[in-house]
């Protein structure tokens, strides 16, 4: 690990200075991310600004009847345990319950979570080229080992999988994020215009500038909320990322779809909401003939490399499982 500067931010107005006056600083919340970025020489901040000194401000949960509001610093283990996460957003904690390990989880914040970097091999690996880590080197990914990597949203620049599992949760809620510093001082915006799609640019993943830090997410609630659920299918069942993964949120009415919500994980280079999907259920009474065509929609455009393959059918019978379990859920006050 190469020698940086470590600074306590006192205040989120001291936090957003320190980042913007000093030269490649990076803000570091629970730290597991980068920190392992770090130790492999692929991130190399000269500067870590450490936000965890603001916890009163940002690291509260508050709901209310019409949304849930989590502070970019709350823990995903305290979101994970928390009662309204537990009660009202069914989906929410079982993302994060399926995330990584509990003692990781009491350490990572919810900020850090959504902006966690991919987890491909030849990113964390400097002698690959790679053009996320060094734009214009290549994209070793291509033609190497892909298993692991997506079949949605890919470019020929870049083809790595996002790897977090509260996002999808996320954008399939309708969240909204809320920041503060960077170009434009602090602003709010969809949790869908969080990430970027790789395109010619893999080196650019959110749209958040220079300087900008997330605070808040905020959560809508709405008849579908109850009605959610997060189906994760990895190689082995405990601490691993996904190799598909569906985020469901669903309000019935007569039996019949009344609203639907559909993101999925694992499978995409971002965060990916399946809208073409969620049109074709509306309306529709669920059976597997329907979640069957729906999942073919979601994805119509997928396109496989020489080992991901397999994630096409799995990615479309975790879909059909996810909605059917959906459906099936218990639920108390739709
Ligand atoms: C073995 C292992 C297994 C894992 N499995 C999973 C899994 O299955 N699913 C999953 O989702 N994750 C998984 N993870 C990833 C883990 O959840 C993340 O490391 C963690 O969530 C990151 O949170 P953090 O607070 O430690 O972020 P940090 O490491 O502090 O930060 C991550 C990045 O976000 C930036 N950042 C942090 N907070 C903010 C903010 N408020 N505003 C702007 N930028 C910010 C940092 O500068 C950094 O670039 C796994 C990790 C490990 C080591
Ligand atoms: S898939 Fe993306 S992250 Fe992986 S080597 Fe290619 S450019 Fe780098």
């Amino acid at each position: 690990m190469e020698r940086f500067l470590y600074r306590r931010a006192p205040n989120v107005e001291a936090a957003v200075r320190t980042v913007r006056e000093t030269t490649a600083a990076q803000c570091s919340a629970g730290a597991t991310n980068l920190t392992d970025f770090m130790t492999l020489g692929v991130a190399r901040p000269r500067a870590l600004v450490d936000i965890n000194e603001l916890p009163e401000r940002y690291g509260r949960i508050d709901s209310s009847a019409t949304r849930l509001r989590l502070g970019a610093l709350v823990r995903m283990a305290a979101a994970e345990d928390h009662p309204a996460v537990r009660a009202r957003f069914p989906l929410i904690q079982q993302a994060l319950a399926l995330a990584a390990s509990r003692q990781i989880r009491n350490m990572a914040t919810l900020g850090g979570n959504v902006l966690q970097r991919t987890r491909c091999e030849y990113f964390r690996g400097r002698d690959f080229g790679c053009n996320k880590r060094a734009p214009g080197s290549g994209c070793a990914a291509l033609e190497g080992v892909n298993r692991a990597h997506a079949v949605l949203g890919t470019s020929d620049k870049c083809i790595a999988a996002y790897a977090g599992d509260l996002a999808q949760a996320l954008i399939a809620l309708d969240a909204t994020v809320e920041t503060a510093g960077g170009a434009a001082g602090g602003r709010r915006l969809p949790f869908a215009q969080l990430h970027r799609l790789p395109g010619e640019t893999p080196d650019l993943e959110t749209t958040l500038s220079p300087g900008e830090r997330i605070t808040y997410i905020d959560v809508p609630a709405g008849p579908w909320t109850l009605r959610s659920r997060y189906v994760k299918v990895r190689d082995r069942e405990s601490c691993q990322f996904a190799l598909a993964s569906a985020a469901i949120a669903m309000h019935l009415e007569g039996g019949l779809v009344r609203e639907v919500r559909i993101a999925l994980g694992g499978v995409a280079t971002v965060p990916w909401r399946a809208r073409e999907a969620e049109e074709l259920l509306r309306g529709r009474r669920l059976d597997e003939a329907t979640a069957t065509h729906a999942a073919e929609a979601a994805f119509a455009d997928a396109q496989a490399r020489r080992h991901n393959a397999f994630k096409i059918p799995l990615g479309k019978r975790t879909l059909v499982r996810a909605l059917l379990e959906t459906q099936a859920m218990s639920v108390a006050h739709e």
